[in-house]
């Protein structure tokens, strides 16, 4: 595998998936509030060895490999270390055109019952702020929503080994840093 090439296509998928999932939060009425990364404190925010090789790529690109893996090993902090915080409550990805498919698929998703029908995921930060345009969606346009597991099949389909195992966002940079550093050994990065 050329490793650039993977991420490469990676990346366009990516963004395939995050404009996605984008549009139809917008066309629900269910933006995001401006500033708020409150997903990203949840210490169970999980990803996979795939879906951090972007960003593992990119430090490696920009030299940040030694000082990124002592920083995972070492801090005890249990959210993602990619989090800048601006203020209680506020803050953005400091990596945003890297981070892996839960946080583009995260906010409003479908996912698909027993009986084949769609079912809504919904933050609850957006419940909370947004009721009557949740039950709206919920009773008039779930059906359009995009399904997490159509999603996740793409991606598995790039590499299943590496898609497998999910692990603690923290974790799961740290072993995709590992594995550029084992793919650098035999080939050219
Ligand atoms: S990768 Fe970025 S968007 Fe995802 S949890 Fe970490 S800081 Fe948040």
């Amino acid at each position: 595998m050329n490793i650039r090439e993977f991420a490469f296509n990676l990346q366009k998928l990516y963004e395939e998936m995050g404009q996605t999932f984008s549009a139809y939060q917008q066309a629900s009425g269910l933006s995001c509030m401006s500033g708020c990364g409150r997903c990203c404190l949840n210490p169970d925010v999980e990803a996979s060895i795939l879906e951090m090789l972007p960003l593992a790529l990119r430090i490696y690109d920009e030299k940040n490999v030694d000082e990124w893996i002592n920083r995972l090993e070492t801090s005890e902090q249990e959210y993602c270390l990619l989090y800048q915080s601006v203020s209680e409550g506020k803050g953005q990805c400091g990596f945003y055109q890297e981070r892996p498919s839960i946080c583009r698929m995260f906010g409003v998703a479908g996912s698909l019952d027993k009986r084949n029908e769609v079912t809504l995921s919904i933050c609850k930060f957006l419940k909370e702020e947004y009721p009557d345009k949740v039950g709206l969606l919920k009773s008039e346009k779930k059906s359009d929503a995009p399904i997490l597991m159509h999603w996740s099949s793409r991606l598995n389909t790039l590499h299943p080994e590496l898609i497998k195992e999910r692990y603690a966002i923290n974790d799961a940079l740290r072993r995709a840093l590992e594995k550029i550093l084992f793919y650098a050994q035999y080939q050219e990065i």
